[in-house]
C-alpha cells in the first residue's frame, strides 16, 4: 500500500499515544500486532510516531497527515517477526476501533483532510481524557520531549466538548491527562489556566468525578491545591511524579527536590485536606545512585505515607542524556533488580499501612462492576483508575456501574479497601 494512505478508504489511523505499555518489551509486542493487523485484512495500519520507540523507527516509513499538521505518522512496512503472543488488551482494543468506527463529533474533528474515526477504546465508567502533549522539560532519563515535542495545550472548549461527549457515552468519571498537567495553559498565555477549566469540567452533565495525573512537584501551587481540594467533582488525588529523594541524584536526573521539599509538599497536601489520595512513581539504579541516596529514598517512603508508589528500575533510552553517562557510573542489570526488589518490597508495606491507616474513613466508591452477593468493585477518590488499588463495596441494596456511592472503610488488604456502603 502507498503511504498516501490516510486518503485511502481502507486505511485505518490508530492513535495511541497514551496506550499504559509497561515496558519498552510489551511497547514492542503492541508494535508488532499493529504491523500483523496490516497484513490480517485490516488494511494498513497508520500510527503516530508518538506510539513507536525511537530504536523501532527505521521500521517505519515516516507520512505527513493532512489535517494534523503537528504529527506525523509510520507505516507498518513488513511482516517480518509477527508476535507469537501478542498483547491482549491492544488485540482488543485494535479489534474495537476497526469493528466499530464511530466519527468524531462536530468541534473535535478536524475540518478538513481524512477522515478520523474515533471510539473509546475501553468501554467502562472512567476515560482518558487529554489535555496536553509533549514536554518542555529535560529529565536526563526521559525520551519523551524528542519524539513528542513542545508543549502544547488544548483549549479549554475542545475539552469541555470531549468531556460531554465522553459523558454521552456513559463516562463518569475524567482521568486528565498530559505529560505534565501542571503546565496545561502555559502556552496559552495562562500559566493557572487548569485551575479554571477544572471546575468547568467537573460541572459536565454526568461527570461524577475528575482526576488530574502527572503533576510536576516543581511546578505545584498554592491555588491548584485550593482549587484541587475544595471543588466539588474534583477528587483531591495528588499524582507528583517525585522519581526520587535524594537532591543529588535529582540534579543529576535534571530534576527539582529533595527530601525535605517533597515531604513539605505533602503536608501542604495534606493539610488542605488530610484524606487526600497521594501517588509517585520512583526510578532506583539511576547512574551514580549511592546507599546514602537509597537511605534518602527509604526515609522519604517511610515519612510520607503514600497511598500508591511504582518503583521502576532505570534503564538506557536512546537519546537521552542519561544514556551518555560515563559507564563508570552506571549499574549493572542485577544490581538495579535487587534494588527495585527492596523497594518494591518497602513500597508495598508503606501502601498497607497508608490503606490501613483509612479503616474507619467515609470514602466515595464510584462502582465499576457487580462481583455478586452483593459485592461490587469500585475505586475511592484516592484510587484512580487502573495503577492503584481499588475498594470492594459491601451493599444490600442493588448498585449499578457508575453510581457514585458513599460508604465506611472496614478493612484493608494491601493497597486495596472493603467498604461498607
Ligand atoms: S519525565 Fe516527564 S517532565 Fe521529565 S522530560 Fe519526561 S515527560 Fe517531561
Amino acid at each position: 500500500m502507498e503511504a498516501g494512505v490516510s486518503r485511502t478508504p481502507d486505511a485505518r489511523l490508530i492513535g495511541l499515544p497514551d496506550f499504559p505499555f509497561q515496558s519498552r518489551y510489551e511497547e514492542i509486542d503492541g508494535l508488532r500486532l499493529i504491523a500483523s493487523l496490516t497484513f490480517e485484512g485490516y488494511g494498513p495500519s497508520i500510527l503516530p510516531a508518538t506510539a513507536i520507540p525511537r530504536f523501532l523507527r527505521p521500521q517505519f516509513r515516516p507520512v505527513p497527515v493532512v489535517g494534523l499538521p503537528r504529527r506525523r505518522v509510520g507505516v507498518a512496512q513488513r511482516s517480518r517477526g509477527l508476535p507469537s503472543a501478542p498483547t491482549r488488551a491492544l488485540l482488543e482494543l485494535l479489534e474495537a476501533v476497526v469493528s466499530d468506527p464511530t466519527d468524531l463529533p462536530d468541534g473535535l474533528a478536524p475540518a478538513s483532510g481524512p477522515q478520523v474515526i474515533r471510539r473509546r477504546l475501553a468501554g467502562g465508567v472512567t476515560a482518558p481524557l487529554k489535555i496536553a502533549s509533549g514536554c518542555d522539560r529535560r529529565c536526563a532519563f526521559c525520551a519523551i520531549p524528542s519524539f513528542r515535542g513542545a508543549f502544547v495545550s488544548r483549549r479549554p472548549p475542545e475539552l469541555l466538548a470531549e468531556a460531554q461527549w465522553l459523558a454521552a457515552s456513559g463516562v463518569r468519571e475524567l482521568l486528565l491527562v498530559s505529560e505534565n498537567s501542571t503546565s496545561y495553559g502555559k502556552d496559552l498565555g495562562d500559566l493557572r489556566l487548569l485551575e479554571t477549566v477544572l471546575p468547568e469540567l467537573a460541572k459536565t452533565e454526568g461527570v461524577a468525578r475528575v482526576r488530574v495525573s502527572y503533576l510536576q512537584p516543581a511546578e505545584v501551587r498554592p491555588g491548584l491545591i485550593d482549587v484541587m481540594t475544595s471543588t466539588p467533582g474534583v477528587v483531591p488525588y495528588f499524582d507528583l511524579s517525585f522519581q526520587h529523594a535524594s537532591g543529588p541524584v535529582l540534579r543529576r536526573m535534571r530534576r527539582f527536590g529533595d527530601r525535605e521539599r517533597f515531604t513539605r509538599l505533602v503536608e501542604q497536601v495534606r493539610q488542605a485536606c488530610p484524606e487526600a489520595g497521594v501517588r509517585s512513581n520512583f526510578i532506583v539504579g539511576f547512574p551514580g545512585e549511592t546507599a546514602d541516596d537509597l537511605r534518602e529514598l527509604e526515609l522519604f517512603l517511610s515519612e510520607a505515607r503514600l497511598d500508591a508508589i511504582g518503583i521502576f528500575g532505570y534503564s538506557d533510552e536512546d537519546g537521552t542524556e542519561a544514556a551518555t553517562f560515563a559507564d563508570e557510573i552506571k549499574l549493572d542489570e542485577a544490581e538495579i533488580a535487587r534494588r527495585v526488589d527492596e523497594f518494591a518490597d518497602i513500597a508495598e508495606e508503606v501502601m498497607a499501612q497508608r490503606a490501613a491507616d483509612r479503616i474507619g474513613e467515609t470514602v466515595e466508591v464510584l462502582v465499576e462492576e457487580a462481583l455478586g452477593d452483593g459485592r461490587y468493585e469500585g475505586r475511592a477518590a484516592h484510587q484512580a483508575p487502573d495503577v492503584d488499588g481499588s475498594t470492594t463495596l459491601l451493599a444490600d441494596r442493588p448498585l449499578a456501574p457508575g453510581d457514585l456511592v458513599t460508604a465506611r472503610v472496614v478493612e484493608s488488604a494491601g493497597a486495596d479497601l472493603v467498604a461498607q456502603a
